[in-house]
């Protein structure tokens, strides 16, 4: 599929070519051999290719277990690849970009013994990047105002906060080194609605100001429609659909991209009937066969269950991954895939 994904005219501040990762998650050597069990291992991440473009925002979105997050992991360097190329851009300095990461959990991501100063100084003092009190107590107390908090609010430990003032200060903290490019983990999940939007909204506009570049993971899709430039919509550990975020909102072709959006909620029609459609997601240690949506698809056939589909290109630069919309030549502007 590396082929296919040639054509953005964007620059792109990270390019990704046939990524894969696997984990053994095998039971010890001694239970395998008593209880007679095969060895294990979980496919996280298929062959994935995709560009992040520069100053944007690309969203990876699944549901659990889509290997979204072992993507983030890998990108920040938590994770090493099986295989594949990860190629950053050279950064503002002539150097590659380095990733920094957002986590998923306000909660759990800051150190709950240490003053918010220290967790927001920390990387200005590891990195070098300020030396001397008084310019890491300025430049902490910027990037608290920076992130909407004041700093006034350096001297308090990370239990005085709120989720949403808690996922404020992991944002300070991430722009203490200084990052052109941010991987942003499910950051809003922890959070409720309310809050969700107050961070979302801090995100980009510090994208504005700043000129950053994000991957944004999400599993919701309601979320990441007002932050992406282009998503990416993965499935046991393969890209199923990737498209401009206009695209893919106006032209939904994939049959799990549509299940995905079927679960928004509608706040005008909240008591429409909202079929569950297809159930659980496959075990990704035994994915089915062919296309390994296939078991959930309304639409799949013989082909589907022996073949697995090879992302195509369509002419509004979308990227699909499914026989029957390769059949259909990519579907006309405007139609949609329905049941
Ligand atoms: Fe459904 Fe077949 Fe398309 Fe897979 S390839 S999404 S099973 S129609």
């Amino acid at each position: 599929m590396s082929a296919d994904i040639k054509d953005r005219a964007t620059p792109s501040a990270l390019e990704v070519r046939g990524l894969c990762k696997s984990f053994d998650v095998s039971a010890p050597w001694l239970n395998r051999v008593i209880e007679r069990r095969e060895r294990q291992i979980l496919r996280a991440v298929d062959d994935i290719d995709f560009n992040v473009p520069r100053g944007g925002c690309l969203s990876l979105v699944g549901e659990s277990g889509c290997g979204k997050s072992t993507v983030a992991r890998i990108v920040t360097g938590l994770h090493r690849p099986e295989r594949g190329e990860m190629r950053f851009a050279p950064g503002n300095s002539g150097q590659p970009m380095t990733a920094q990461m957002i986590f998923q959990d306000p909660y759990a991501s800051l150190n709950a013994r240490w003053k918010v100063f220290d967790v927001i100084a920390e990387p200005l003092r590891e990195l070098k990047l300020r030396s001397g009190k008084q310019a890491i107590r300025d430049r902490v107390n910027e990037l608290l105002e920076v992130v909407g908090l004041s700093p006034a609010d350096g001297a308090k430990y990370p239990h005085e906060f709120s989720g949403g003032q808690r996922q404020r200060i992991s944002i300070a903290r991430a722009l203490a080194s200084e990052p052109e490019f941010l991987v942003c983990d499910e950051p809003t999940s922890a959070l409720d609605v309310s809050v969700q939007a107050q961070i979302l909204n801090l995100m980009r506009s510090l994208q504005d100001e700043l000129g950053l570049t994000y991957l944004f993971i999400s599993h919701d899709l309601s979320v990441v429609r007002h932050m992406s430039d282009r998503i990416a919509v993965m499935y046991l550990g393969r890209i199923v659909e990737e498209a401009p975020t206009e695209v893919l909102f106006a032209r939904t072709r994939h049959p799990y991209t549509q299940l995905l959006l079927d679960t928004i909620p509608d706040v005008r029609n909240p008591h429409r009937d909202r079929p569950l459609r297809g159930g659980e997601v496959p075990s990704p240690l035994n994915p089915p066969s062919g296309c390994s949506f296939h078991p959930r698809c309304p639409f799949a056939d013989d082909r589907c269950k022996r073949e697995k589909p090879k992302l195509m290109t369509c002419d509004d630069g979308a990227h699909i991954a499914c026989h029957r919309v390769e059949e259909s030549g990519g579907l006309p502007a405007g139609e949609t895939v329905s049941a």
